[in-house]
């Protein structure tokens, strides 16, 4: 039984994978496939308003393109302080072309003059799991927390390096193992929801 993850970040699709192994594990013989094991389609442009909508998007492109039931994910940061930007412009909130370092340099300007207690921010993830036409559930999960001064930590991805979790204060969610992240994290979160119905729905196809 194969299930298709539509995403390009590879220490996106390393996180994915990791979390849904660890709760399909046992229960089929489920292989997950990544962007690189399938042969290359057209990926859709991420132009829908909200986070839901544009996971949906690549889930429904991945199952056309690949005829796999296809997991995908949309996510960013929603800052108190910029009324909920960058969100769905996360990925390329510098402009482009895409960059981490320039994304959290940006972020760390904007709000240079923000005291301590407004800056407040939470990450989202929507996943959408498409197991055949008309055949989608599509989860969310959040982590809330708050914008640091400065960059700190070599794991994780992205804002992590500019992010502490009120589940763990004191430390950036780059500076958490990967099962701590995990265990607290927005895509954690929503993929736990979400493994259960995958289970159901491959049980069932299969
Ligand atoms: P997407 O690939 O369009 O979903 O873009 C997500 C963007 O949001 C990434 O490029 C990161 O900048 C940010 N992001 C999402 N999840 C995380 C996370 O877990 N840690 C740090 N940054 C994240």
């Amino acid at each position: 039984m194969k299930v298709f993850l539509a995403s390009r970040n590879a220490k996106k699709l390393a996180e994915m994978q990791r979390i849904l192994a660890e709760h399909l594990r046992g229960a089929h013989d489920i292989e997950v496939l990544g962007l690189d094991d399938v042969p290359a389609y057209d990926e859709p442009v991420e132009d829908q308003p909200t986070f839901e909508g544009n996971a949906l998007l690549k889930a429904r492109a991945g199952l056309a393109a690949t005829g796999l039931p296809t997991i995908a994910d949309d996510s960013g940061l929603c800052v108190d302080a910029l009324n909920g930007m960058p969100g769905v412009l996360s990925a390329r909130w510098s402009g482009p072309p895409k960059s981490d370092e320039r994304n959290n340099t940006l972020l760390l300007d904007q709000l240079a003059d923000v005291p301590d207690d407004r800056r407040g921010a939470h990450f989202v993830c929507a996943v959408a799991f498409c197991a055949a036409p008309g055949d989608e559930v599509v989860v969310h999960g959040e982590m809330h927390g708050r914008v640091v001064r400065e960059v700190r930590g070599a794991g994780g991805f992205g804002y992590d390096v500019v992010f502490e979790a009120d589940d763990r204060p004191g430390v950036t969610t780059a500076e958490l193992s990967v099962a701590d992240k995990d265990a607290i994290s927005h895509r954690g979160k929503a993929l736990r929801e979400l493994a259960p119905q995958v289970a159901l729905r491959l049980a069932a196809a299969g």
